[in-house]
Parts: C-alpha cells; sequence; structure tokens
C-alpha cells in the first residue's frame, strides 16, 4: 500500500511546479514529514518508460545540487571512477540496487517495461550525468548504498536530523569548501 497521501501529493505540487506522475509512494520524508524523494513506477500513465525510480522533489536540495554539477564535481567524480577500483565496484553495486528495487516496484504494479530493462540512472554503473539522481537514491536506499550520492549529501552539509523545507539554509555549502568556486 502506498504511503503518498493526498496531502503528500499537495506538498509535491507545490515543490515540482505540477503535479508528479506515476507516483509509487514516498522515498524519502524530510524531518519535519515533508517527502524529499518521491518513488515512481517504471512507466508512466501515459504509456512513457521513466527510469528514474528514485525522482528528488525538494527544490532547495534540487538547486544546491545544481550548483555543485555546474562547478565540475561529477567530473571529478568520473575521474575517480577510473582510478579508485573500490569506488567504481561500490557504484556498480549501487546501479544493481537501484535496478532490483524497480524490479519489486514494477512486480507489485505488474509492470513490464523492456525499454529501460539494465538502465539505470544518473550515469550509473559507470558514468556519472546527474548528481540529483544519485541524491535520490541515497537518500531513500539511506547511507552505504550509493556512494556518489553519499557523496553528493555531504557536499551540501546535509543531515537527516535538519529540516530543509523552510528558514535559512541550514548547512554551509561545501562546495566553497571543497575550493570549487
Ligand atoms: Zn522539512
Amino acid at each position: 500500500m502506498s504511503n503518498f497521501s493526498d496531502a503528500d501529493a499537495a506538498v509535491v505540487t507545490a515543490q515540482l511546479g505540477r503535479p508528479a506522475r506515476g507516483v509509487h509512494a514516498v522515498g524519502y520524508r524530510c524531518v519535519c514529514g515533508k517527502p524529499l524523494v518521491i518513488t515512481t513506477e517504471p512507466r508512466l500513465p501515459n504509456g512513457t518508460p521513466f527510469p528514474t525510480t528514485y525522482y528528488l522533489t525538494a527544490p532547495r536540495i534540487s538547486s544546491r545540487i545544481g550548483t555543485l554539477e555546474g562547478n565540475g564535481v561529477m567530473r571529478l567524480m568520473q575521474d575517480r571512477l577510473g582510478t579508485d577500483p573500490q569506488l567504481a565496484s561500490d557504484y556498480r553495486a549501487a546501479h544493481d540496487a537501484y535496478l532490483a528495487d524497480r524490479a519489486a516496484i514494477a512486480a507489485e504494479g505488474g509492470f513490464d517495461v523492456p525499454e529501460i530493462e539494465g538502465i539505470s540512472a544518473g550515469g550509473m554503473p559507470d558514468r556519472v550525468k546527474c548528481l540529483h539522481v544519485l541524491a535520490g537514491h541515497a537518500l531513500a536506499a539511506g547511507p552505504g548504498v550509493n556512494p556518489l550520492g553519499d557523496e553528493t549529501l555531504a557536499l551540501l552539509g546535509f543531515d537527516r536530523a535538519v529540516c530543509v523545507c523552510e528558514g535559512p539554509w541550514p548547512w554551509p555549502e561545501g562546495s566553497r569548501e571543497l575550493g570549487l568556486e
């Protein structure tokens, strides 16, 4: 049974500026209770395959991740995948976990989506193309599943115990600390 209530739907519509499509459940909630990640069905109601199973809806996190992306963090991560075998292995495991989660949702909903079989999101398993995707996965799956998603959240100073929805941004901007801007 989905945990996506009418109140959650209203919050997500406000976050995205449009209603979310194909919602399966809330993937991660802020400490205040608002959805920050939604879990989506692998095929949208209009028939389109949808590979981003964990979709980050939190606008303020998305905005700061956009800044990180603009500062070249993805290229640095991508380079490390080529030089750090442990990281590369862990990242491939994150890809496998992503696909397994999607398969479970597909089985529950009776979906068959061959168009995206074996394709995860965000560049996994060997590219880094979207930190929003990786962070959404890391939030929903918990620490230790997606290493580069965990890193992205750490760069933002993200703390699961602190609300990210209102008030001044509660954490220092990691990109400055890294000297990337
Ligand atoms: Zn909050």
